[in-house]
Formats: structure tokens, sequence, C-alpha cells
């Protein structure tokens, strides 16, 4: 191996993000417009505070704070008695104030972590900093991109909506463990109630990647941070999904790998990444702290949330849920994962294993309903208004009013497409088990009509006796139990 191979072999790949996501509240950080943007025409959510006019003023969302509170303990942040916003000025046309209210040198979470597991190692990634602040509006090019497009339109409806920015340490060491980090802090988010990852735009993504030489890397896995400091990174922006981050991050490495390889110095820069042709590009943009003048908001007091912090609970998060589905019920890793892979769906099946069996209730709600739910591209929030339809149905199980099969063949599938109740589809598919006289007489015609199936019997050919089971059956419509005719049949010859 050459001297140059092995160096480019000995460099660590290092990775920190930068992560905004967007809090769940119903209306934005300043005023009291509505979030709701899904189907709003352009310009339509916009008040005099969110359109930047002179002599308006911002008044904080106490929801934003309430959510921003939550993300902070269950990160394990430190929230400070006092935090303060801060004005980031910057011109751009989206911006119609010329300054983002951000934070800055007391933001609300401060040094806290989250626990991965990839590929069966856990890691835990330091988080820097959260922070609250708002969005800018949003740019239309008409016709093309900012290149080529005649014109650009401003729709400000998105100006004002609460972001949270969520800083990581540079503790990533591969492409492969931002993703399981953004697909953590996802799943914790939506535990929490602050973020819908369904929207449009909630999830945004900067990664900043630099290599390092191995002998720098200290024996705990630590990089010093002069180490860090030192080495020439470049931040990937425009990234908005879990894949996308993994697809821009493995490109950089190559790239910079490469670089290198070749003698080349790798640019402190700002690049883009380009998802329809899977690479970065060179923004030549990197703006330093200092140009963005930032200095304290005045027209928002010094925000104290000491006590409030107290009062403000989190629920019980995936990983503790998981484990403890494990103990109290009994299921296996598998189940206990999908019985919790959002809140609402562990929620569900608690309901659900408080009145029949843990194990019968995770078979219903983790692999029929969980299953059909996702093959018609369907959350279990889109049947929200409906469970008790589904708790129905596992009770005429239970009770042994009909059959498992026919719940799950037939039923189940029944009210998800028509969206009719339980009790409707048993009856008018007459999928009620039949009662023990009208198998008894459809044993009885079985034999009847079958005369030769019956002699077999009688000769010893236990494969006839299937044959009349499976006549009995098509008279009773498939709802007598296959179990109690064979019983009836044997009685009977
Ligand atoms: P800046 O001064 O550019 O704001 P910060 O120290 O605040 O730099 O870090 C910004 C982001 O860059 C953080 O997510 C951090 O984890 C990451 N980062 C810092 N050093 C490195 C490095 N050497 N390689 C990759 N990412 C890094
Ligand atoms: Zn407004
Ligand atoms: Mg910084």
């Amino acid at each position: 191996m050459t001297a140059q191979a092995t160096q480019q072999r000995d460099l660590t790949v290092v990775i920190g993000l930068e992560v905004h996501v967007q809090l769940e509240t119903d209306t934005k950080v300043f005023c009291g417009c509505s979030t709701d943007l899904a189907d709003a025409d352009p310009n339509t959510h916009t008040c005099p505070t969110c359109l930047g006019l002179p002599g308006a003023l911002p008044v904080l969302n106490e929801a934003a704070v309430e959510s921003a509170v939550k993300l902070g303990k269950a990160i394990d942040a430190e929230i400070p008695q006092q935090t303060r916003f801060h004005r980031k000025n910057y011109y751009y046309p989206d911006l119609p104030k010329d300054f983002q209210i951000t934070q800055y040198d007391a933001p609300i979470c401060q040094d806290g972590r989250l626990e991965i597991g990839v590929e069966g190692e856990r890691r835990e990634i330091g988080i820097e900093r959260a922070h609250l602040e708002e969005d800018p509006g949003s740019l239309q090019h008409a016709g093309g991109n900012i290149e080529t497009a005649e014109h650009t339109l401003v729709n400000y409806n998105r100006a004002g909506v609460p972001l949270m920015e969520i800083v990581t340490e540079p503790d990533f060491r591969s492409p492969k463990e931002t993703r399981a980090f953004l697909a953590k802090l996802e799943e914790v988010l939506e535990y929490l109630g602050v973020f819908d990852s369904t929207r449009d735009g909630s999830l945004r993504i900067d990664a900043n990647i630099s290599l390092v030489p191995g002998e720098e890397v200290e024996e705990s896995g630590a990089i010093g941070a002069a180490t860090l400091a030192a080495a020439n990174r470049t931040e990937v922006k425009n990234i908005s999904s879990h894949k996308g981050a993994e697809k821009a991050l493995a490109y950089e490495v190559t790239r910079q790998r490469n670089a290198r390889r070749r003698g080349r110095e790798i640019e402190q820069e700002t690049r883009h990444w380009d998802e329809s042709r899977g690479i970065t590009v060179s923004m030549r943009s990197k703006e330093d702290e200092k140009d963005y003048r930032y200095f304290p908001e005045a027209d928002l007091p010094v925000l104290k949330v000491a006590d409030w912090t107290e009062s403000i609970d989190i629920p019980e998060l995936p990983e503790a849920r998981r484990e403890r589905f494990r103990e109290e019920y009994g299921l296996d890793a598998e189940a206990a994962s999908k019985l919790t892979s959002t809140k609402q769906v562990a929620d569900f099946y608690e309901d659900v294993a408080s009145d029949f069996d843990p194990g019968l209730a995770a078979t219903w709600v983790a692999d029929d309903l969980l299953g059909e739910l996702n093959y018609r591209d369907m959350r279990i929030a889109d049947i929200e208004g409906r469970l008790d339809d589904v708790r129905r149905l596992i009770e005429l199980v239970d009770e042994g009013l009909i059959t498992a099969k026919n719940a799950r063949e037939v039923v189940l599938r029944e009210m998800l497409d028509s969206r009719t109740d339980p009790d409707a589809v048993v009856e008018s598919e007459g999928l009620g088990k039949t009662d023990d006289e009208a198998v008894a007489a459809a044993v009885e015609e079985a034999i009847e009509e079958n005369p030769e199936a019956v002699a077999d019997v009688e000769a010893g050919d236990d494969g006839a006796i299937n044959f009349l089971v499976g006549q009995v059956m098509g008279k009773t419509g498939g709802s007598a139990d296959p179990g109690r005719v064979n019983q009836l049949l044997r009685e009977r010859l």
C-alpha cells in the first residue's frame, strides 16, 4: 500500500447537523395568524406583524415555548432560568423586516443528547443547542429556477411559522449515523406531539462535514476542539429528508476523499444538495456570524421559563415505552417496536390490551390492523374516530361470535374500504358463527348427499372426512368452525 493510500484510509469522517423542525402550533410564533397553510392561497395568512409593517409588535406564542421546553426535556437539555431573543439581520425578499427573530447567546435548550442505535451499536450524539425562531416567507420562481425564471413571486404565509433549530455536536462518524439520528429525532418529536412529519417543509437539514486524520482521533473516539476547528469543512444545505441527508453526505465523503487523493485542499464553503442530480454544488457564500450583526430583540421582554418548565410534563418516550411493553405485556422485540412506532399506535394498543389478552391485542393491532392500514397507505391517525369499531371487532372474535379468519380477511377489510361498522359487515355478509343446530343439520345433509364418501370414511379412508368437512363448510357459508365440524362428523360416522 502506498503512503498516500494509507493516509486515505486513515481519514475519519466528522459530521455535525443543524436541523430545522417546524413546531406544531395552531398559530404563528409572534402573531395570531393560522399555521394551517395546506390549501391556503398565497399571502392570505398574514397580518401587520408577520408582514413586518412598521409599528407592528411581536407577541410570543406560549404554545411554541411549551413545545420547545418539551423538546428540551426529551433531549435531556439544560433549560436556563431565562432566555431571550435576538435579531439576525440580513436582506432577502422573503424576509420583510430585514431581520429574523431568533435566539443567540441564551437559547432555550442547551447541552442535550440523544442516543441512537446503528447496526446494533449504541451511540450518544451531543446536542449543543436548540433554539426557537421564526420561519421566513417563501419565494416562487415563476416558470423556472432562480436563474431562469422571468420573475419571482413571494408568499408570506410561512413567515412567522415557529421553528426549532437543533444544532448537534460534530459527533457523527458516518452518513448512516445521521440518518438514524434524524429518524430518532422525528420519532421523539412526534411522541411529544410537537411535530408532524407529513407536513410539507417540516424538516430541513444543513449538514457540516470534514475529514480528520485518524491519528488525531482519541481512543475513546473523541476529537479535540483544536482539530475540529482546524479541519476544513463544507456545509451542505437544502436537504429535506433522512435519506437525502445520507445520500448528500455519502457524496461529500467521496468528493472530499477524491480531492485529497489528488492533493487538493478542501475548501471551507457552503454547498447546495441537488436532489435530482444526486450531487452537491458549490454556493461559495459561507456567511460569517459577524455578517449578521446580531443584537437583542428589544420588542420582546426576557423570557423567564424557570417555574413554567417544572409544570410542563412530557409523555413516556418511545425507547422506554418499548422496554416496558416487552416486560409488561411479554411482547417480543419486533412486536414491541411495531406497537410503539407512533404514540397513537402505542396508546391504542394499551387501550386494547387493558380489556383483552395482551397477546391477542398485539396480533390484532401490530399485524392485522397495521398491516391492512399499511397496504392502503393509511396511518392510524386516518381512522382516529373509528378505533371503537376496531375494538368491537376484536371483541367479536374474543367472544367467539365470528372466526378470526373472517374477522381479518372480510370484516376488517370491508370496514376500512367502505367505512362500515363491524356488526353491519357481519350481518350483511352473514358471517355470524352458525349455531350448533345449524351445523348439525348441515352435517346430516352432507352425509345423506355423499354416500360414497361416507363409505370411504367407514372403510378407514381419513382423506374422505376432509371432503365431508368441506361440504359442510360450504353449506354454512364458511362460518362454521372446521374443528367442530370434524368432531361432529366423527361422532356420527
Ligand atoms: P459555526 O461557527 O460555523 O456556526 P459551529 O461550531 O457553531 O460553527 O458548528 C456548526 C455546526 O458544524 C455544528 O453542527 C457542528 O457540529 C458542526 N461542526 C463543527 N466542527 C465540525 C467539523 N470539523 N466537521 C464537521 N462538522 C463540524
Ligand atoms: Zn401574522
Ligand atoms: Mg454556530
